[in-house]
């Protein structure tokens, strides 16, 4: 990203790098197969990226499906003028059926009712629709046991109005436990060696999230379908594929003030000034989505050095104590990403208050405004 002064009315935003994500993606691409397709999850508005930018960005990369978690998110992208398939990964209720239809979605299938209520409904409108049955080969969440698998997909076989695009499950221990996903890639292989045995073919095979593409080749099959690596993050350390980051955020200084040695900073004075020092007030908080937890632990840019926030982070304001140093009204501040030589990662900020990467994109996203770069230039805000 270009170090240069981007001008614009925010107190606190997100850049979103579309320059990267392509990056991301045609590395992604890079492990893979030619013929193997991808699907990126694009729930939760992008990882927080913002979900329309994100999608029409991986258009142009070739992207082949896009997974949403909800309905509405599917919605969105239809009226948003885009075409490509999508996947609706969760599980819908009744009233989503028409508009499955309407908008020609795929609506993955964990339970025999849903898939008889789609049925009836394509039925009156003469309609087939695509559908991707999940596979619970010991994720714990949707899905059809593994065990129930062949004769519940038998059963969907008879529903006319469905066509079975896609079988496909999920990984709960990619990081950190090679064995027990060996095992769920080889349940999953197992069903569908018995569905060609069956003379059933069904397209789309599909399991692996970021941390699977990566480590597990055997586990790509027809379509792969990552999330975080695409946005430039990595689930895990250790993984040996280059990315960059999409997303940084950034703040400016509100107010710099000289403070006394022994003067107690923010709610319950987890924090005294040790000397005579200046103190700078940066207008982001918790309620913006940046975690309370993060307060006297993580460091924020200015100048291109690193200062530990010190206090405790209010709802829309947090402090820093940046000693002899000088800091300006307006000033740029850097809470995720690069300034000059120093980087903050989200991976980084997500170890320090105790989660994942996934938990500070998307509730920083929720609540900040987006800037998006493209071509080093902004393309728009939103
Ligand atoms: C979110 C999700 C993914 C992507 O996971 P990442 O860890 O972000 O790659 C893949 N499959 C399903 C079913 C998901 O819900």
């Amino acid at each position: 990203m270009s170090d240069k002064k981007i001008k614009n009315n925010f107190l606190s935003w997100l850049e979103i790098n579309l320059d990267n994500l392509s990056f991301n993606f045609r590395q992604i691409k890079k492990l893979i197969c030619p013929k193997t397709k991808i699907l990126v999850c694009v729930k939760k508005d992008a990882y927080g990226h913002g979900l329309v930018p994100v999608a029409k960005k991986l258009i142009k990369e070739g992207i082949d499906f896009f997974g949403v978690a909800s309905i509405k998110e599917a919605i969105t992208l239809r009226k948003s003028d885009i075409s490509t398939p999508i996947l609706i990964l969760g599980t819908s209720i009744p009233e989503d059926i028409e508009p499955i239809i309407k908008y020609d979605l795929r609506q993955s299938i964990s339970n025999y009712l849903l898939a008889l209520a789609l049925n009836s409904k394509a039925s009156i409108f003469n309609k087939k629709i695509n559908i991707h049955i999940e596979i619970d080969t010991g994720m714990g969440r949707t899905g059809i046991v593994y065990k129930e698998a062949i004769d519940f997909i038998k059963k969907i076989l008879r529903l006319k109005y469905l066509n079975i695009e896609g079988i496909f499950t999920h990984f709960p221990l990619a990081e950190k436990d090679p064995v027990f996903t060996s095992r769920q890639i080889r349940y999953f292989k197992e069903i569908r060696q018995k569905l060609i045995q069956e003379n059933i073919y069904i397209p789309l095979y599909h399991a692996a999230n970021s941390t699977a593409l990566i480590r597990y080749k055997e586990s790509h099959f027809d379509m792969v379908r990552p999330g975080l690596v695409v946005y430039g993050v990595y689930p895990r350390k250790g993984l040996n594929l280059k990315l960059k980051p999409v997303l940084a955020l950034k703040s400016k200084i509100i107010l710099v003030k000289k403070l006394p040695q022994g003067w107690g900073i923010s709610y319950g004075h987890t924090y005294y000034t040790k000397r005579i020092t200046n103190i700078v007030v940066i207008p982001i908080g918790y309620g913006d989505g940046y975690p309370r937890a993060l307060s006297n632990k993580a460091d924020v840019l200015i100048r291109g050095k690193r200062f530990r926030i010190s206090g405790t982070i209010c709802m829309d304001q947090l402090m820093v104590d940046i000693g002899r140093h000088f800091g300006r009204i307006g000033e740029e501040v850097v809470l995720i990403g690069r300034q000059k030589k120093e980087f903050i990662s989200v991976e980084e900020l997500a170890k320090l208050c105790g989660t994942i990467p996934y938990e500070i994109l998307t509730s920083l996203g929720a609540h900040l405004p987006h800037l998006y770069i493209e071509d080093k230039g902004i393309v728009k805000d939103g």
